[in-house]
């Protein structure tokens, strides 16, 4: 059965001129074909800006469903992402800038992040770290956390950063399946103004297992618990040892990093990513789809425990040599009017942030953008979910001066992917509601279960029918779950697990996860349509829908709604939200029941949980809320 598009995609929007004439590639549909055409040129020029100490002999190695890139070359991600500008004229640039709520700042430069992750290295060492194994890093949004990923990919062990403040669950179950023998951690973090806990957690986690040291990054008000002898701290380490290691030169398909995505179902899957191919593409995006510049400051929202912190607050912006701020605690704390000031302190100049964040923003309402001088800031990218065409025009107008200033660029990918795949680069129109196109390196299509593409306008299922390099290369421990990706159709092709549509420009947009597609009355509905098309009233900042079990239609459409500043529940809103639901979509994407609710449950990284919602309304089991925010 095909999958409706609902939504219509209305007014395009430009970048400003200034944006479009810089933009690099100038001409994204050539750029495509040509790396498509020939990857090995593509990939393989970009790849030489970086340093290698053996060359590769083939750039891509595709036997289905494996693939590796720049095979047989030797390199460290982290000797190219600092010893590269340590050791020349970018020591004294600025690397970090590290925010507290409280107001804290640090800056490190290039120089100095080398000397403290060096340090840290030869710390690690000494703890019997060795190329290969697996370190669990458990640690605020800090410049300890982010020295600690690369002290580790420094000697050529793998970290698995588990977001700081995931329960005990979770994070034993991390902890075995990586088998990780050393683990860094916080004891606390801080958020709103108060401390979160993180020792007691990991305390019980581990238990029973068979951990050989921890590493205790103690920021605990009058002093942590003793440290037992397996135990050291953090600070400790670093001033007992000596910044004396060089990188270890890996191969290129070396393992880099394991990442825990919990997907929908299911047990969570160990992503691998490696040191080549990983480092090569997520700077390729950085430097054209995100349009950062060698003195820009750069700052995404995100956390050092997904993807996006991976490859957009660590790798690709000290790989390319540029200042990257990091801020831990809540973007509205201590007020909702503090992210803007920091803006505007700091003169950002490239903003990463997730359609939750921008929906928050919009609900906070726009005179506090509007009190801050935004005049730096001239490109904020959007991921994570699907970015309501509704929150992207209030971003346009009111973050980037309606496209006077700059430009708003949404972005589909995934932690499998490692980097955008599906976006709007500066050089093309916006259509709200729509991600964009295929981006270069990406071969990506609409299909049916038979592996067949849908005609333009119709829904079907996101695939890829290649690889990049930046891709995973296998699920830790489980290669068998890693192939279901790519054999789950006919065609060889990557299943993204996405429901989405195409247009005759070859946009794309995003109409949710394939499990929570709504079937009414026998028309397969994306949850995005829906959402979007309540967002789209000017009472609603956020909404969730869910298909509950109806006799007469299959499944009826309950949605729940978070209003905006200022706005009250009453029983006439909820009927005029019904209203406008039937207006914008049709009769069949009728909501059977809007319910107002104050949040709405939320993965820890921003995203709508409707799962949690279809139990609660089922009266089910909740199953894994190990990701749910609290
Ligand atoms: P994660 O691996 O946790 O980053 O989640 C990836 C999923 O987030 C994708 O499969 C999509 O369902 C969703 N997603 C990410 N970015 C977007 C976007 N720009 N538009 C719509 N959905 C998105």
């Amino acid at each position: 059965m095909a999958l409706e598009h609902l939504l219509t995609v209305g007014d395009t929007f430009l970048a400003p001129e200034s944006l479009r004439r810089t933009a690099v590639p100038a001409d994204v549909a050539a750029e495509r074909a040509r790396s498509l055409k020939d990857p090995d040129a593509f990939w393989g020029a970009w790849a030489k800006r970086f340093r290698w100490s053996e060359p590769w002999s083939q750039v891509f190695d595709w036997q289905y469903p494996d693939h590796r890139w720049f095979v047989g070359g030797k390199t460290n991600v982290v000797d190219n992402a600092l010893d590269r500008h340590a050791d020349g004229p970018r020591k004294n640039h600025l690397a970090l800038i590290c925010l507290g709520e409280d107001g804290s700042e640090r800056r490190v430069t290039y120089g100095e992040l080398r000397d403290m992750v060096s340090r840290l290295s030869t710390g690690l060492r000494a703890l019997g770290v060795e190329t290969g194994d697996r370190v669990l890093i458990y640690m605020p949004l800090t410049l300890e956390g982010v020295v600690s990923m690369l002290a580790v990919a420094r000697l050529g062990a793998i970290h698995s950063v588990v977001y700081a403040g995931l329960g005990v669950g979770a994070l034993r179950d991390r902890i075995v399946d990586a088998g990780a023998k050393v683990i860094i951690a916080g004891d606390v973090g801080f958020r709103r103004g108060k401390p979160v806990e993180l020792q007691a957690l990991m305390d019980e986690a581990m238990q029973g297992l068979d951990v050989r040291h921890v590493v205790w990054f103690q920021r605990r008000a009058g002093g942590g618990r003793p440290l037992k002898a397996h135990e050291v701290d953090f600070h400790r380490l670093l001033a007992e040892h000596q910044p004396k290691t060089a990188p270890v030169q890996v191969d290129a398909e070396h393992p880099l990093f394991i990442l825990y995505t919990s997907g929908s179902t299911g047990k969570p899957k160990g992503v691998v990513h490696v040191h080549g191919g990983y480092m090569v593409g997520i700077t390729y995006h950085l430097r054209t789809f995100f349009d950062v510049r060698d003195d820009d400051i750069y700052w995404s929202t995100s956390d050092i425990g997904w993807v996006v912190g991976h490859s957009y607050i660590v790798y690709a912006p000290l790989l390319e040599g540029v200042t990257a701020v990091l801020r831990e605690g809540s973007p509205d704390y201590p007020d909702p009017g503090v992210t803007w000031r920091v803006v505007e302190k700091l003169k950002v100049n490239v903003m990463f942030t997730a359609p939750t964040a921008i929906r928050m923003f919009m609900k906070f309402g726009a005179e506090l953008p509007a009190k801050a001088n935004l005049a730096s800031l001239r490109l904020i990218t959007v991921a994570g979910e699907p970015l309501n065409p509704e929150a992207w025009r209030w971003a346009f107008e009111h973050l980037v001066a309606s496209g006077k200033r700059g430009f708003i660029c949404d972005n589909w990918w995934q932690t499998e992917l490692g980097g955008p795949t599906l976006g709007t680069p500066t050089s093309l129109a916006a259509k709200p509601g729509s991600v964009g196109v295929a981006l270069p390196g990406v071969d990506a299509a609409v299909i049916d279960a038979d592996g067949k593409e849908v005609p333009a306008g119709k829904g079907g299922l996101l695939a890829l029918r290649r690889p990049f390099p930046h891709m995973m290369r296998t699920v830790w421990g489980d290669h068998a779950r890693y192939k279901q990706y790519w054999e789950e159709f006919p065609g060889k092709v990557y299943a993204a697990g996405d429901v989405a549509s195409w247009d005759k420009d070859g946009y794309f947009t995003v109409l949710g996860r394939s499990d929570d597609v709504l079937n009414v009355a026998g028309h397969r509905i994306g949850s995005a349509d829906v959402e979007s098309a309540l967002v789209s009233h000017p009472a609603v900042a956020e909404a969730a829908v869910i298909g509950i079990p109806d006799s007469l239609k299959g499944e009826a459409i309950s949605a729940f709604v978070l209003l905006r500043a200022g706005r009250k529940d009453s029983p006439e809103l909820r009927a005029e939200l019904v209203d406008h639901v039937r207006h914008e979509l049709g009769p069949i994407a009728t909501p059977h029941s809007i319910e107002v609710r104050e949040r709405l449950p939320k993965t820890r990284s921003g995203k709508i949980m409707r799962r949690l919602l279809r139990a609660e309304a089922l009266g089910l089991e909740k199953g894994d809320t190990s990701t749910l925010e609290e």
